[in-house]
């Protein structure tokens, strides 16, 4: 039967997992994978969590199946997370919300919803560089995908110029992902004078705005400060349709809980739209699982865990930012040629290096280091125990 089907290409990301896994160095660092990790580079698992899991465990609760659309309790508290309690559409009762796998299962449910009913060009436009599982999500849709400028080269930083151009010349109406903090790959956002521009630009050309948002709390340490663009275009009226993840900040990546929402104008609206979201949603995998979603239920909903969990988040935000003041200063005392002040000024999981695949290839062979083929670490992978080497390998590289 499958004579004909060829081998397909190593993710780009989990591959460099899998080359890890093979090295029996024990210098190995692994800078590949967005997962967070403490300061022994091991998994952390929130106290939070921990607390959040004894709980359930004493509520002996049933494992029936939830609805098409997931826990009511839990989408409730997840909207009020990102669009605010005292959001508008939200009180109004119009934002059709669903829980999806996580994020990755939340973009497969809009894209999967654009390209049934959108009557809009169908054609979306995307960061580059982006989230590499962006592209698939769309196109095996039959979703067209078109790029913006985002990351420019020379300054190693945003190309806010050329992003707006491009938002500008493209088709009206198309849709337009935007990261909402911490982009990944590069780690580099707009002001928010920057994303008051781009509301009205989007505004102006009447495009729909399609937000990612995986990395609430991650980027500043402060969820509301990290929801500004997100809270912004809402209160400007857009329509946004909202991807929201919860792998990262509340470290439940395996768990595969996020929401899918759509702010929609009434709540007949709502009613319609979220009854075909059902099925976009039932033939993919009828209902989404349960035990990620009753934790962060658990947590939102409890005033004193929510506190510690906001704790929690600052704490891992705040490591990987004295990470980067430290590699920052290594880069600079071992005088590595170049301007390194990016490695600062990003926010979030992940630094773009400026490395090229030559280096990245070196850096892999010579000293046990892994990242992704365009330079990207995941800060998080950096501790006190592995900094030394990582700056004095990198910075042996950059020297040739
Ligand atoms: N969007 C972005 C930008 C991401 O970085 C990620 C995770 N790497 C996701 C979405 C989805 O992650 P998950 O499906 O694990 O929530």
């Amino acid at each position: 039967f499958w004579a004909d089907v060829k081998q397909g290409p190593p993710d780009p990301i989990l591959g460099v997992q899998e080359s890890f896994n093979k090295d029996s160095s024990k210098h190995k660092v692994n800078l590949g994978v967005g997962a967070y990790r403490d300061e022994n580079g091991k998994p952390y698992v929130l106290d939070s969590i921990l607390k959040a899991e004894d709980i359930l465990h004493e509520q002996r609760k049933d494992k029936e199946y939830l609805p098409i659309t997931g826990a009511g309790e839990f989408c409730k508290l997840a909207s009020e997370l990102a669009y605010g309690k005292d959001s508008k559409p939200l009180k109004e009762g119009r934002v059709a919300v669903a829980q999806s796998i996580s994020g990755t299962g939340a973009l497969r449910i809009a894209t999967g919803f654009l390209s049934m009913f959108y009557s809009g060009p169908k054609t979306i436009l995307l960061p580059d560089p982006t989230w590499g599982n962006h592209i698939p999500v769309a196109e095996q849709v039959g979703i067209k995908v078109v790029r913006y400028r985002y990351f420019d080269k020379k300054t190693v930083g945003l190309d806010f110029e050329g992003m707006k151009a491009d938002i500008e010349k493209a088709e009206p109406g198309s849709i337009v992902l935007l990261h909402a903090c911490a982009q990944n790959p590069t780690g580099i956002d707009p002001t928010q004078e920057q994303w008051k521009e781009l509301s009205e630009v989007v505004k102006k050309k009447k495009h729909l705005a399609l937000f990612d948002m995986a990395y609430q709390g991650f980027a500043s340490g402060d969820i509301i400060r990290d929801a500004f663009a997100v809270r912004y275009f809402v209160e400007q009226g857009h329509q946004i349709i909202l991807c929201q993840s919860f792998a990262k900040n509340l470290g439940i990546y395996g768990e595969r809980a996020g929401t899918f929402s759509m702010i929609c104008s009434s709540t007949e609206e709502k009613d319609r739209v979220l009854s075909q979201v059902k099925r976009v949603i039932r033939p993919l995998y009828s209902s989404p699982p349960l035990h990620g979603a009753q934790l962060v239920a658990t947590i939102l909903g409890t005033p004193a865990l929510y506190e510690q969990w906001l704790g929690e988040v600052k704490k891992m935000a705040d490591r990987i930012i004295a990470m980067r003041e430290k590699l920052y200063n290594l880069l600079v005392e071992l005088k590595t040629p170049g301007d390194w002040g990016h490695i600062k000024s990003q926010i979030g999981m992940f630094s773009f290096t400026g490395l090229t695949p030559e280096q990245v290839a070196e850096l892999a062979e010579s000293a046990h280091i892994y990242m992704t083929k365009d330079g990207r670490i995941s800060m998080a992978g950096l501790n006190d125990g592995n900094i030394q080497y990582f700056a004095e390998s990198m910075s042996k590289v950059v020297k040739g």
